[in-house]
This record gives structure tokens, sequence and C-alpha cells, in this order.
């Protein structure tokens, strides 16, 4: 059994722009490729859980999603970090919008807070629960996490209100500085 660290992809591996539908909009955040290079040398696997309902809205294709995909990985690997594994939740539960990928557009079981990529996760690498995280910025985050028992780190500007998260920290870094040391 492994151990693993989940990560939301938005707010916290790159910047949080309201809709990212191709790579030119995808910005590495701080310190970010430092984080996960800490957690490969920590034999965490580093697994990413994103809902990206911008593929049911029609604003992007799965091929887009690759794309900006393939350049996060590219970066990383420049610093030598690296994702082992990405889950993407292309759904989106709202009917009705010019554009939208019909087939797409329903109420499915893994969209954020549902912990039903986590839990796919979870079997594909017989990941160890107990000794496993989740850091995102958004409390749907932690309540995926929670649902499915892991440890939970919520990632905020305003590091007083941590609402359901085990704790809170201001970036990935300092996340990383935590996990890494209990
Ligand atoms: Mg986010």
């Amino acid at each position: 059994m492994k151990k693993a660290v989940f990560l939301d992809r938005d707010g916290v591996i790159n910047e949080n722009l309201k809709d990212i539908v191709e790579p030119s909009q995808f910005h590495l955040l701080h310190g970010v490729s430092e984080a996960i290079k800490k957690l490969n040398e920590s034999n965490y696997l580093v697994v990413i859980i994103t809902n990206q309902p911008v593929i049911a809205k029609g604003f992007c294709t799965f091929e887009d999603m690759d794309a900006i995909h393939q350049k996060m990985k590219n970066e990383l690997a420049k610093e030598g970090a690296k994702i082992d594994a990405i889950y993407v939740c292309p759904h989106h539960p709202e009917k009705g919008f010019k554009g939208e990928v019909p087939e797409l557009k329903i109420d499915c079981d893994c969209r954020k807070p549902k912990p039903g990529l986590i839990l796919q996760a979870i079997t594909d690498y017989s990941i160890d629960v107990e000794n496993s995280w989740i850091v995102g910025d958004s409390e749907t985050d932690i309540t995926a996490g929670k649902t499915t028992g892991l440890k939970t780190i919520l990632i905020s500007g305003k590091l007083e209100s941590a609402g359901n998260a085990d704790y809170t920290f201001k970036d990935l870094k300092t996340a990383v500085e935590h996990i890494i040391i209990v």
C-alpha cells in the first residue's frame, strides 16, 4: 500500500483563473515544483483530482485539457517534479446552455465534493488512506477528503478560517513541509 497526497489543481498548483481552457492560461504558482518534488522524494504518490466543468460547458475539449496538463507536466519536469496521476471530472449538472456537451451534463458521482475520483484512485493505486492527505483551496475539496478518510489541508489566504479542514496553510509549499514532518 502506498501513501498519497491528493492535490486539487486550480488555486493549489496553478493560478486560479475563472476558466482555464488553453495552455497559455496555465501558470504554476510559486514554490509548487519544489513542493511536489519533495513529495516525490518522500515516497508519496502525487495525484491530482480536479473538477473541470469547462469540458461539459463546451469551452474546451478533452484534447485541450490534455494539452494544458502536458504543459503542467513539462514545467514541473524542468524542476525535477512529477505528477503520478491526474483524474478529471468533466461533468456539470446544470443543463440548458448554448454550446454545452449534452452527454457530460449529468449529475455524476465524480464531481467534488463527491468522492468518486478519489475512490477510483485509491483502488487503482492501492492507496493507504490512513496515511494520505488531500490539499485543496475550497470546501468541496475538504468535504471530498473527509468522506474518503483522508487528512485534509485547506490552502487559504485567511489562515484563521480553516473551516472543516484539519489544517490551513498559505500555499502548497508550507502544506508539504507540514506533511513531511508529521
Ligand atoms: Mg481549487
